[in-house]
Formats: structure tokens, sequence, C-alpha cells
């Protein structure tokens, strides 16, 4: 079950909001009390409770912003058992002055926060706790590292009691969504998208429609995609609805992973039995020493994307070349099947010297294209250029290199800087196939350049779809729902047009 945190200044405020978050489907909210600016009236907020309730008055000390007299607080707590609510939440020293009343059916969560670090000794917080007679445990802590965060979920995997234990601020996220495999009673979940209540904490919506959340249990097998950063990665949400699609029961959680601590990072999760893991920047080299084999794509580029768990044997491959390859054969009029690639002795100009542009010059290469580089940075594209043995051109030169296909591999055009195009109108003749990497937005002004000079082109939406239909291919072994993902990631880089 997802709890959604409401607090707003006015009491008006407050009502309006969760009335929304009721209207929305919430099952449970928690009312953070201590926002109010003014007395609390509970006679108006609790006399007529929209959903199930946790009362909540935080301390200024526990992160909350109450700032009254804490003998009235506690009072107000007592209130809130007396008119029933479902919930209260009692910090592990105010649970010993409140004791559990004879009557009433209110649960007691007793909590914790840490908002500098996660002691190494998780158990001796629930000690703490348990002196507090708690229906529910709340331990929530910063995340230093992802060790901590690790350590928060094993615990709560271990612990007999139900337990929430969260670990904050973005290294914690994948705590807040996979406590469901472990017995969480419920997670805690933002609504107003101005307002944040705790670091790291999702939004209800996200938490629903991204993770189906409802829809984790002790069964489900992990994915993760590792990054950093990645809260923004659409790939959580693009497996997890083909997941659902075809009735397995997997997830995919966002992991951040600073970079230089990835080995540290994989040790520290190797519990968690992560079945797959999509791999972004800035892993895809670094995680290469770290597979225990690596397939061809990988080999040749140098890069991997996806790792597969089998049976503990780490196998890395790299979906983001065959994607690129496929989508340039296609454009081509090429098929899978073709003895000769539809690429053979077609002249290619590749903007851009870094991953991606790699993974697509050595692809091209092996097909027989002839292939130019061209690089903001000279030094680096010349590099390249030698590494897969083709030429490398100064950046001034890329709108004057005839070629039959031209790849934007570097984030010229990307969100927010729609208006740019790594190359002029005259770059560009009837028939070329045009590709950019970029894919959002979908139709860059690259690609709108390509398509009024009446070029084929490749989007990088089609090759982000494509590159994920394949990681899907290897996560689950059956075809990915390939429309689906592509409606959810057009969904997701235009959300004010299809909300
Ligand atoms: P990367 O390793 O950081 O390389 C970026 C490249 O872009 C470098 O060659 C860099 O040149 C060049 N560049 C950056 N800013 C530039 C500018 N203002 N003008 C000219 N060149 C510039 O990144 P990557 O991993 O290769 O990713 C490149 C692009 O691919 C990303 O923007 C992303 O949108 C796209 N991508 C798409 C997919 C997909 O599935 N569609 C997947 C991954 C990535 P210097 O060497 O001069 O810095």
């Amino acid at each position: 079950m997802i709890c959604i945190t409401i607090g707003r200044g006015r009491h008006s405020s407050l009502l309006a909001e969760w009335k929304a978050a009721a209207d929305a489907g919430a099952e449970l909210v928690e009312l953070r009390i201590d926002c109010l600016r003014r007395d609390p009236d509970l006679k108006r907020i609790l006399g007529n409770r929209l959903t199930p309730v946790v009362f909540t008055i935080r301390r200024g000390a526990d992160g909350g912003l109450w700032r009254g007299d804490e003998e009235k607080r506690r009072r107000l707590i007592r209130e809130a058992i007396v008119m029933g609510v479902e919930y209260v939440d009692l910090e592990a020293d105010t649970a010993l002055d409140i004791p559990r009343p004879r009557f009433g059916k209110t649960q007691r969560i007793v909590s914790i926060h840490n908002f500098k670090k996660t002691p190494q000794r998780i158990e001796e917080l629930a000690e703490q706790i348990a002196k507090g007679d708690p229906d529910v445990t709340k331990i929530a802590c910063l995340a230093q590292n992802l060790s901590d965060a690790s350590r928060m979920l094993a615990f709560v995997g271990r612990t007999q009691t139900p337990t929430i234990g969260i670990c904050m601020g973005p290294l914690g996220l994948f705590t807040r969504i996979l406590g469901a495999k472990f017995g969480a009673p419920f997670t805690y979940a933002g609504f107003n998208p101005d307002l944040t209540f705790a670091p790291g904490m999702p939004r209800f919506g996200d938490l629903r429609s991204d993770y189906q959340y409802d829809r984790i249990n002790g069964e489900t097998e992990v994915y993760a995609v590792i990054g950093d950063p990645i809260g923004h990665s659409l790939s959580p949400a693009i497996h997890n609805a083909a997941f659902r699609k075809l009735g397995l029961n997997k997830v995919m959680v966002p992991i951040q992973i600073p970079v230089g601590t990835l080995k540290e990072s994989l040790a520290a999760l190797s519990w968690l039995n992560i079945q797959g893991i999509s791999v972004t920047i800035p892993h895809k080299e670094a995680i290469i020493p770290l597979m225990n084999a690596v397939d061809k794509s990988v080999e040749r580029t140098g890069a991997c994307n996806t790792v597969l768990n089998q049976g503990g044997k780490l196998v890395g491959h790299n979906t983001d070349y065959r994607a690129a390859m496929v989508s340039l054969e296609q454009a081509l009029g090429g098929s899978p099947g073709d003895e000769h690639s539809a690429i053979l002795d077609k002249q290619v100009l590749i903007l851009g010297a870094g991953g991606v542009a790699r993974s697509i010059a050595f692809g091209l290469s092996r097909r027989g294209a002839g292939i130019t580089v061209c690089n903001r940075n000279e030094e680096r594209g010349v590099k390249l250029a030698e590494e897969v043995g083709c030429r490398a051109i100064n950046w001034a030169m890329r709108a004057g290199t005839p070629c039959d296909v031209i790849i934007n591999a570097t984030p010229v055009g990307m969100h927010p800087n729609v208006d740019e195009s790594p190359v002029p109108p005259a770059a560009f003749r009837p028939g070329m196939v045009v590709f950019d990497t970029v894919y959002h937005p979908e139709n860059t002004l690259f690609l709108k350049l390509g398509q009024s000079h009446e070029c084929i082109t490749i989007t990088g939406v089609d090759m982000f779809v494509y590159q994920a239909a394949l990681q899907f291919r290897y996560y689950t072994g059956q075809d990915a729902p390939v429309e689906l993902m592509r409606e959810i990631v057009r969904k997701k880089l235009n959300p004010a047009k299809d909300d």
C-alpha cells in the first residue's frame, strides 16, 4: 500500500489536497499536522475523514515544522487517538510517554529519523523503537553510500515485525520501492509536485504507474537500471509496463551508483540477486571488468549496457549497438536475414566521438561502411577514428562532407536546446538517411531539417525503444511489447500533452 504524505499551511488547502488524493485513489494518507500555520482544528480536519489516516506532528528536530509547545503536541496526538485515527506516528521517545490506550483501534507507528547518516547497527534503532510498543516500526535514515541503502533493505527483510525501513536521498530510492518485497506494510509518497517532505520521496503517480508498487511481493524478481544520475531514467517505466503486460512478476528499480563506486556498490547489492541490469552513463565501460563473460557486441564496442545474471554469473551485452545497427539496416532497405548488410559501402558521417558514437562506429565498420568521424574535440575524434580504422575530419568541415548517412551522436538539439542542430540545412540531400540518437525531444530540429530535405529519418526514440526491447528479450526470453514501450516513452517525454 502507498501512503500519500500531505502537509499544507492552511486547513482549507490540507482538506482540498486530501480530497484530490482520495479522488486519485489514495488508500492511506499521512496528514502532516506540523505544516499548519495556525492552531490545528482537529474536529475540522478529522471530523469527516476521506481516507484512512496516519496522524503525524513532526518536531523540528526530526525534520518536521512543529515549533510549538511539546505538551500541546502530545495533547493533540492523544486527541487524534481518541478520535480513532487509523495510525499515529510517534517518535521513539514520544511513544514512551503516550502508552497504548486500553480501547480504540489506532495503530502505533513508532519512528526514528536520521537526516545525517545511516548508523552501522540499524538493529539498535529497532531495539529503541521496540520499547515504544509499536504496531509498525519506521526507520528513515539518510544514505551516504549505496551500502547504507543496501543494509537498510536487508534489515527490513530480516525483521519479524512490520517494518518500514527507508533510506532517504537519491541513493535510497530503491529502498522505498523494494520494501514491499520484504514485507513493509506501506511506503510513503508525495502528492503535490511542488512540495517535498523527505529527500528522495517518490511521487504517488510514479510509484503506481512506473513501478506498479502494489503488485510487488515476496516473489517479485528484481531488475535495476544503474547510472548517475538515474532519477529521470525512462527504463523502469517501460520495462515495468512491459513486465505487467506479459503478466511477469518482475520489477525494475533505479539505483544511483556514483562514479568510482561501481565494484563495491554491486558487491553490496549481491544479496538482492538482481536478475538483470540496464547500465547507463557513466558505467558502460567500467562495468566490463566486473563481468564473468561478455558477448561479441561488448568486445567490439568496449561498452556494455545490459547485464544478465545467469545463475550468479554476470554476462554483459550491448543492445545500444544492436539497436542502432538494426535501425540503420531497416532505414536503408535491408532486413536481418540479408547475406550482405544494407550498410555495406555506404558513406556514413558520425558526429561525436563519445560512447554512443564509438558503438555505432564499430558496428558500421564491421558492416563495411565508409566511416568519417567528426568531433568537436578533434583529438578525441582522431583517436576514435584510429581505433576503428576510418578517417576523421575537423568539426568545421561537418556540413561539407558528402555522405549517404549522417548520425548525430552528440547531445546537440536535446531538451531544452531544441532550437539547435549539429549541422546547418546545407548538409542535407534528398534520399540521405538522417539518424539522431537524441530522444528528448523525439522530433529534433536535426530530424525536421532532414524531413524537409526529403531524407529518411531514424529517431532516438526508435533506437531507445529498440535497445530496451532487446534488453527485455534477454531479461525474459520473450518478445517485448514494443508499441506499448514506445507509447510510454512518448508519454513520459510529453507529460503535459498526455496527462
Ligand atoms: P558522451 O560519451 O558524453 O559523448 C558526447 C559527445 O557529444 C562527445 O563526442 C562530445 O564532444 C559531443 N558534444 C557534447 N556537447 C557538444 C556540443 N555542444 N557540440 C558539439 N559536440 C558536443 O555521450 P554518449 O553516451 O555518447 O551520448 C551521446 C548522445 O546519445 C546523448 O546526447 C544521448 O542523447 C544519446 N543517447 C541516445 C540513446 C538512445 O537509445 N537513443 C542512448 C544513449 C545515448 P567532445 O568530445 O568535444 O566533448
